[in-house]
Order: structure tokens, then C-alpha cells, then sequence
């Protein structure tokens, strides 16, 4: 949890980390809050001795230690942030039980709570749902002054808290909307490769945590141009980033969707390949030889060539040791530049 906490304030993750680590820091502040406030109600209420709402807050604090659960044990955070939400909904209809009418302006929590926790559509119907249905209530009155649900004190009181219900509601969705569209464009400012389009350094080796020797066996391709320095000397050094961009889109274009290729340095790329032996690899990465040999870039106007180093994560000595695979890779890389470059080399 601790680690959670300061990877939401950290800088240094990726914005997917970002996202899942601040959702579970605010998922575990809800039921702690939400927790402490329960167990306050709990002594003022057997200092009271009203044994029906005792119940209730005891009811209620269950289903704090079940979000907690859901969240500490299970690992599922929505399922977790959903209980505790229900479990605040429930606290706030049992004092409004009780007669407590002043509740009413606690419920706008409710919508505030779950747009930090929620996604954006999950957040819009959980929250404007409960409107749609409310306004079908109040209008009942509105219209039909003959059918009395409440009284006029207790309609008056309902319709303000109802109102501020729906401008925080509004609000919360407009701000989310708008912090949901900034961290999309910080995401792909972190992940992506501005000039070739593929995933940063940083991007790439936040996705190989995610691939794992034991589990499932996988190959890494290292790619270089050949003689790139000569195409920038010749050509000039935005023909030679026209050559990073159209290279990175045959990359792209040319792996499936569970493989991914990231920009490993200035005319290097990484070609990560998950659930797949140093055969097969090589195979890729043949093809990709090919291919780019006998394409013709349209800037500088010219073929070019890549030579490329196959290496197979069992061949490193410890499974999630991903950079002991990419140093073996790299020293097939110039081997294949020391044997006369534009070749494939895995052992
Ligand atoms: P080799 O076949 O041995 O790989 O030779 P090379 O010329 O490709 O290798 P070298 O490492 O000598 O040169 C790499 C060059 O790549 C040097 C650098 O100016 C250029 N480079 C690195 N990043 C970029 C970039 O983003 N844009 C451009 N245009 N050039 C870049
Ligand atoms: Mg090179
Ligand atoms: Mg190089």
C-alpha cells in the first residue's frame, strides 16, 4: 500500500502504473475513512443504545472489511471501490432512516467518490442514474400537486440537496473529462515515440515486467541500421529521421498485437516477441530483413539495410532477467555488423 501511495505521487512510472496506483491508494483512503467514520457512529450509538442502527453501522463496517479484502487479497479494485461505495450509500440511507433529513447533503459525495475511483462511463452511468430516477420522483410532485410523497418542508429540503447532488455530479464529470484527455496525452508523450511512433526506452522495459521466462518463454530481437551515419552525412539528418519514421511503421505494421518494438536507442529498435522460441524469432526477424532490404525509402531515396541479433530469454541464466537477454542480442547485433552487416545472427 505504501508503495502504491508513492507511485501516485511519483514521477518515475509509467501513466498506466500512475492510473492503477492511485486508483488502489483511493480505494484504500475510502475505506479507512469510511471505516473511522463508522466506527465513531458505532460508540455514539451504543452510547445511545439504539440497537436497529447499531446493526446498521455494523452492516455497513462489514462491508468496509469486505472492500478491503477484495482489494488487499483479491487484487480487484473495482469490485473493492464498488463495495465501499455501496457501504457509504447504505450508512447515508440509515441515518436518513433515523430521520436525520440534513444526510441528504452527504449523498453528492457519492458521485465525487466515484469519479476518482471509477472509469469515466462507469463513473457517468453510476452517478446520473440515480438523477434520472429522483427526477422522476420529484416530478410526480411537480406536476401532480394531488400526489403527496413528502411533506412540503422535507420536498424543499430534498429538491436543494438534489440540486447540489447534480451541479457537484456535473462538475466532478467535466473535471474528469478533461484530467482524462490530459493524461491520455501524457501517456502518449511517456509511451510514445514522438518521431518513429513506437513504444519510449521507457515504455518498452515497463512492458517486458510484464512478460516472464517461467511462464511463458520469449525472444527479443535487436535491430540497427546499417551505415546510418553515412545516410545523415550524405543525406542530411532529417532525411535520416524520415528513415527512423518509415522504418518504425514497418515494424509496427509488421508484428502482430501481442508483440511490441520500442525505440531501444538512437537507430536501434527492440523487438519484444512473448510466447515465442529463438526458431520462430528468427524467422521474424528474416522476414523483417527482407522486407526492409527490398523496400525503397522515399527520403533519401534509397534501399537500406538492418542487421539484427536473436536471443532467447532461456538462454539468460535467471528467468526475469530481461537484460541479460537484451545483452545477448546486442552482442549477436555486432556480430552480425562485424560479419558484413544486413544479416541475422542467434548464436
Ligand atoms: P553501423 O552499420 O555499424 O551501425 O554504422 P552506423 O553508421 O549506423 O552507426 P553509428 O553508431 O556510427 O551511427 C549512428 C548514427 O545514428 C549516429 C547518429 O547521428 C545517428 N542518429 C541517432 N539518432 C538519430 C536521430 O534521431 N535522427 C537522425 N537523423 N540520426 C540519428
Ligand atoms: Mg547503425
Ligand atoms: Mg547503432
Amino acid at each position: 500500500m505504501i508503495r502504491n501511495t508513492l507511485n501516485c505521487f511519483s514521477r518515475t512510472v509509467t501513466s498506466t502504473e500512475l492510473s492503477k496506483s492511485c486508483k488502489t491508494f483511493l480505494s484504500f483512503l475510502t475505506i479507512i475513512t469510511g471505516l473511522v467514520v463508522e466506527l465513531v457512529f458505532i460508540s455514539l450509538e451504543s452510547f445511545i443504545g439504539n440497537r436497529i442502527f447499531y446493526w446498521g453501522n455494523i452492516l455497513t463496517i462489514f462491508l468496509y472489511f469486505v472492500a478491503f479484502i477484495l482489494l488487499k487479497f483479491f487484487q480487484k479494485p473495482f469490485l473493492s471501490s464498488l463495495t465501499s461505495i455501496v457501504a457509504l450509500t447504505l450508512a447515508l440511507c440509515f441515518h436518513l432512516i433515523k430521520g436525520e433529513i440534513y444526510s441528504l447533503y452527504w449523498f453528492p459525495l457519492i458521485p465525487l467518490l466515484a469519479s476518482m475511483l471509477f472509469d469515466f462511463k462507469i463513473f457517468l452511468s453510476f452517478t446520473y442514474s440515480p438523477i434520472f430516477l429522483v427526477s422522476l420522483i420529484l416530478s410526480f410532485q411537480l406536476f401532480d400537486s394531488s400526489y403527496i410523497l413528502f411533506s412540503k418542508e422535507t420536498y424543499k429540503l430534498g429538491f436543494s440537496a438534489f440540486t447540489a447532488y447534480l451541479v457537484f455530479s456535473t462538475v466532478a464529470a467535466v473535471y474528469r473529462f478533461i484530467l482524462d484527455r490530459f493524461r491520455e496525452e501524457l501517456r502518449l508523450l511517456l509511451d510514445r515515440d514522438y518521431l518513429t511512433g513506437v513504444l519510449t526506452r521507457r515504455a518498452l522495459f515497463s512492458r517486458l515486467k510484464s512478460v516472464d521466462c517461467k511462464r511463458s518463454p520469449y525472444s527479443v530481437i535487436m535491430a540497427d541500421i546499417d551505415n546510418f551515419k553515412q545516410i545523415n552525412d550524405t543525406f542530411g539528418h532529417q532525411a535520416g529521421d524520415r528513415v527512423l519514421k518509415e522504418l518504425g511503421k514497418i515494424f509496427k505494421e509488421n508484428l502482430r498485437k501481442t508483440e511490441f518494438v520500442g525505440r531501444y536507442g538512437g537507430e536501434e529498435f527492440l523487438i519484444v516477441l512473448p510466447d515465442t522460441d529463438k526458431e520462430k524469432a528468427k524467422f521474424v526477424a528474416e522476414k523483417l530483413r527482407k522486407l526492409i532490404e527490398n523496400s525503397y525509402f522515399n527520403y533519401p531515396g534509397r534501399r537500406i539495410t538492418v542487421s539484427f541479433g536473436v536471443a532467447d530469454c532461456r538462454e539468460a541464466d535467471c528467468s526475469k532477467c530481461s537484460k541479460k537477454v537484451i545483452e545477448l542480442a546486442d552482442e549477436r547485433l555486432y556480430k552480425a555488423k562485424r560479419e558484413g552487416k544486413n544479416r541475422v545472427i542467434s548464436d
